[in-house]
């Protein structure tokens, strides 16, 4: 008699006895090397080359971007170069201002750069939100001498041993955008004008393809070509590693935003969303902690450079980033890179650790993990 060829499934309903099986256990799966990996299978991450390609997207057309400005274009195109060459070693600082300097000085006029910035020392001089005004905000920033000091970070203790950054872990991140939503939300920033975007790309060809979703906020780098750039010393290195914008001193020429290799930074026209919700207009941003009152045409941060700085107003009281906060995959991670107990620190130390276009000698403070 020949034998039923058809496989035994055991009944769902109705049965009160569990099938034994006959298969193996499977052996656990390899655990990845950092910790809170949303479950499922791994998704594949190419090389950093193909992420730096990736990257590449948001970078603007320099020339183009410094037409749009009322500054020398010529000029801002030689002074972003030698700028990225500080930042690679191939030139010093005092170089590249000797070169510079002449040129610089007649275009920028009484504007030409002061050193040090004189933000830096104002920082605890009144650019605080204070209560109420936060309150008229809807936001959460508040006069910062009425913040539980236990709550205040290291940083605005001026801690020499602080270096902030971030670890993306890109087998983590879905692609559903809701960082960059929310840092609009935090920092209420105009049409135009995006900190922190997404940047999506297909791999490989049916049915071998992934996805890769890069987020890119501003690198905060140790070497910053943007800081070196800047003819006016509006754009600054904090002590903590951030890289900061004093609005009060920019004036827009946007070297800055062709100086950073990964086109982290945008001008603000004064755009608004009125058309789609009423007042936006009205609504100012809590960076820096300072009320600057309703948008307007002339006001600052219109006409002005603008750009990540971790949310700045959220992390002097303790809080993170909003896309950290809101990251639905766990996939953003901050922290304190110079302490070696860190998380973050555990994670760079990750051989799948790596950072975008680390030819450029920027040293980002974002750090991908792939
Ligand atoms: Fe400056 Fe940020 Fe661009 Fe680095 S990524 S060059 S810190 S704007």
């Amino acid at each position: 008699m020949a034998s039923d060829p058809t496989p035994r499934v055991p009944e769902v309903e109705g049965n009160e006895e569990v099938a034994e099986s006959t298969t193996p256990d499977p052996q656990p799966a390899a655990k990845p090397e950092t910790t809170g990996r949303v479950s499922g299978p791994t998704p594949r991450v190419p090389d950093v080359g193909a992420l730096d390609e990736m990257a590449e997207a948001e970078v603007p057309d320099p020339k183009a971007e410094l037409a749009k400005a009322d500054h020398d274009t010529e000029l801002g195109l030689r002074m972003a170069e030698d700028a990225k060459r500080v930042s690679r070693g191939e030139l010093t600082s005092e170089a590249f201002w000797a070169r510079h300097d002449e040129a610089a000085a007649e275009e920028f006029g009484d504007d030409y750069r002061e050193t040090p910035n004189p933000a830096v020392d104002r920082m605890d001089d009144g650019q605080t939100i204070h209560e109420a005004a936060a309150g008229e905000l809807s936001c959460s920033v508040q006069n910062m001498d009425e913040i539980d000091p236990a709550a205040k970070t290291d940083v605005a203790e001026g801690d020499e041993d602080v270096r902030m950054g971030m670890v993306i872990d890109l087998q983590n991140c879905v692609g559903c955008d809701s960082c960059t939503v929310a840092c609009k939300a935090e920092n209420r920033t105009p049409p135009g004008v995006s900190y922190n975007v997404v940047i999506e790309e297909e791999h490989g060809e049916f049915p071998e393809t992934s996805r890769t979703n890069l987020p890119r906020p501003c690198m905060q780098c140790e070497n910053p070509p943007c800081v070196q750039v800047c003819p006016v010393s509006a754009t600054y290195k904090m002590e903590d590693g951030v890289v900061n914008i004093d609005y009060d001193r920019c004036i827009g020429c946007r070297y800055c935003s062709v100086a950073c290799p990964y086109g982290a930074r945008y001008f603000d026209f004064g755009e608004d969303y009125d058309d789609e919700v009423m007042g936006a207009g009205e609504v100012t941003s809590p960076e820096y902690g300072v009320d600057r009152g309703e948008r307007g045409e002339k006001s600052s941060p219109v006409g002005n450079i603008r750009k990540c700085n971790f949310c700045q107003h959220r992390t002097e009281r303790g809080e993170e980033p909003a896309c950290v906060e809101t990251c639905i995959g766990d996939a953003r991670n901050f922290g304190n890179l110079a302490d070696p107990d860190s998380e973050v620190s555990q994670m760079v130390n990750s051989e799948r650790a790596v950072q975008l276009k680390s030819e450029e000698g920027t040293d980002p403070n974002v750090y991908y993990l792939r």
